[in-house]
């Protein structure tokens, strides 16, 4: 379990928290995949297909044994299990389980591309992902992601939806 991983996790159809702390479960279950962390979960506003119901977000942190490309593996078939159908880009899902970093890694295959290239533009996924570490920055730059997220202009549409501490605290995942 030497490699470590952070996934982004999105739902907008259905009981969505539901569906995150399922996708939580089940890549726990897994023989090669602990969850470390988690952050809170975010509400927020679509993006590139406007017209469908707020998403719930959340990034988690995991421990792996698996290489990149068996944990993309891992995703689908999670992402299979909870119902997900492949139709409009970027359209309604039950869940989307995507990898945003795996170590300090450029990976760049057919079907996998590390860091994820659009992470660095999406509000939804930098606001979780900053919670849990808040000093992360990309392999090949030195820019900290904290910066990149100061500059984009939509992260008014993310909004704390369940904090995972404090009072009224939501916990997604318990070991
Ligand atoms: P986006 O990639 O912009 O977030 P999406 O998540 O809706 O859009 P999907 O339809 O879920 O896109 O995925 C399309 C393909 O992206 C997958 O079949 C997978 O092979 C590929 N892919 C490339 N890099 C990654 C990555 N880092 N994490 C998950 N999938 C990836
Ligand atoms: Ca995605
Ligand atoms: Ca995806």
């Amino acid at each position: 379990m030497e490699n470590y991983s952070f996934l982004s996790i999105g739902s907008n159809v259905g009981d969505r928290s539901e569906y995150i702390k399922e996708a939580i479960r089940l890549l726990h279950e897994e023989k090669e995949v602990k969850v470390l962390q988690t952050s809170s979960l975010y509400e927020t506003a679509p993006i590139g297909y406007i017209d469908q119901p707020q998403f719930l977000n959340a990034v988690i942190l995991v421990n792996t044994g698996l290489s990149a490309v068996e944990l993309l593996n891992v995703c689908q078939e999670i992402e299979r299990k909870l119902g997900r159908k492949r139709e409009i880009r970027w359209g309604p899902r039950t869940l989307d389980l995507d990898i945003l970093l795996y170590n300090h890694e450029n990976i760049e295959t057919e079907r996998l591309s590390v860091p994820h290239p659009r992470m660095v533009g999406r509000a939804f996924v930098l606001v979780p992902l900053l919670e849990i570490n808040p000093t992360i920055m990309l392999p090949t730059t030195d820019t900290p992601l904290n910066d990149i997220l100061e500059k984009l202009e939509d992260k008014e549409g993310v909004q704390l939806w369940k904090q995972k501490s404090g009072e009224g605290a939501y916990a997604l995942f318990e070991n």
